[in-house]
């Protein structure tokens, strides 16, 4: 179906750029630290499609986890049609019309907010349910991504009002980590929720934990967290999700992007195809720097910028070991997570063509945007 290309010829001569590369044996090393976690602790995992959703890899994905969850009832949708396993929806705000659609694709839902389950609970009371709990304790770098921020709408504080609807649901959802790789502070709150929510836990079936905890990253003590995990299910008898999102994707898929010009303003600034507004938006949202491969080792130095109009559109200011030249290459590392899923057509950038590189080592061209889906985008 999908055009695969030869894998004799190197594959950035055939190419064009911009393109994603997603590398299947990478993704395959964070699946397999997931699987184990799993089977050290018995804690299940379900993608979080707001991070990844590029569902050509949903084969090799689905045989690691146990299924999706989702933000929105297409993504819902999305993992109902794509991905064999478990259907989670969570919405921070779901329409009568969503929970209508959503209750032919679901396994769980999980409200936001005690109004809302009080409006849809009778409507879904035949599959599992489940409210989110903000536990007024986080772990982000960032305030924009922080659930436990002043006014956070995301999930419910009040105690006292979650144990007068204890009988509508049989799970709780808590996600207070954005960017975790820091085990013992996440021990520590994982102690503090037990002791906070220590008579709510034993009467129910299942909590999920959320996600944003960098747990197959390199040196994260993966067997720590799978033991925390597990006393943590023992002690209150409960089945644990995890909903794990940059963590599948991590270091799995590169964005690779070609010099266009190079302009001199002070420094040497080097313009590629592609720009993180468009193609890496989290680094704009964040204000980030990208990893860019090869860099940080010579003697020249370049700003790599991108090529739309937006004057802050840089991907940072990188050594390179020999003069950067047009037609040069240049691969941004880590670019699975809140990239492909955020892409947009702001300056009418043509979209990156998404690549698989599967286990066997074949490359797979599985979409390429042009000019017709840039107008058929709006009208
Ligand atoms: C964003 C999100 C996730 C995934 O977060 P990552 O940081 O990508 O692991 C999981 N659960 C919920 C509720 C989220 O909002």
């Amino acid at each position: 179906m999908h055009p695969t290309l030869p894998t004799l010829q190197p594959i950035n001569m055939i190419l064009k750029t911009p393109y994603y590369l997603i590398d299947e044996n990478r993704l395959r090393h964070n699946l397999l630290k997931i699987q184990s976690v799993k089977e050290l602790s018995g804690a299940k995992s379900v993608l979080a499609l707001k991070c990844f959703s590029t569902w050509s890899v949903f084969d090799l994905m689905s045989q690691y986890l146990d299924g999706t969850t989702s933000s929105s009832l297409y993504e819902a949708r999305l993992g109902h049609e794509t991905f064999h396993g478990e259907v989670h929806a969570y919405s921070v705000a779901f329409s009568a019309e969503d929970i209508q659609e959503l209750k032919a694709y679901s396994n769980k839902i999980i409200f936001n907010s005690i109004s809302q389950l009080k409006a849809f609970h009778d409507q879904v009371s035949h599959l599992d349910i489940g409210l989110r709990i903000n536990p007024q304790i986080s772990f982000s770098d960032y305030d924009i991504a922080d659930p436990a921020r002043r006014y956070s709408r995301l999930g419910v504080t009040d105690y006292n009002a979650i144990h007068q609807v204890l009988h509508l649901i049989n799970g709780v959802m808590f996600h207070f980590n954005c960017e975790n790789e820091d085990f013992e502070a996440y021990s520590a709150m994982l102690d503090t929720i037990s002791e906070t929510y220590v008579e709510l836990l034993p009467q129910l079936e299942w909590v999920s934990l959320g996600g944003g905890v960098a747990f197959t990253s390199e040196n994260y003590p993966l067997e720590k967290f799978a033991q925390k995990l597990k006393a943590f299910s023992q002690r209150f008898e409960i089945q644990v999700y995890l909903e794990p999102g940059d963590a599948v994707v991590t270091k799995s898929t590169d964005l690779v992007t070609t010099v266009l010009d190079i302009v001199h303003n002070e420094i040497d600034i080097a313009i590629v195809d592609s720009s993180i507004g468009t193609h890496m938006l989290d680094l704009l949202e964040y204000r980030a720097e990208a990893t860019i491969k090869g860099s940080n080792q010579g003697e020249y130095r370049y700003m790599i910028a991108g090529k739309t109009c937006l004057a802050g559109d840089i991907f940072g200011t990188f050594h390179f070991k020999s003069k950067l030249k047009v037609g040069d290459q240049i691969t941004i590392a880590d670019a699975g997570g809140y990239t492909m899923v955020k892409m947009n057509w702001f300056n009418g950038l043509k979209m990156p063509s998404i690549v698989v590189k599967r286990l066997d080592g074949i490359h797979e061209i599985v979409k390429t945007f042009d000019y017709t889906d840039f107008k058929n985008n709006l009208s």
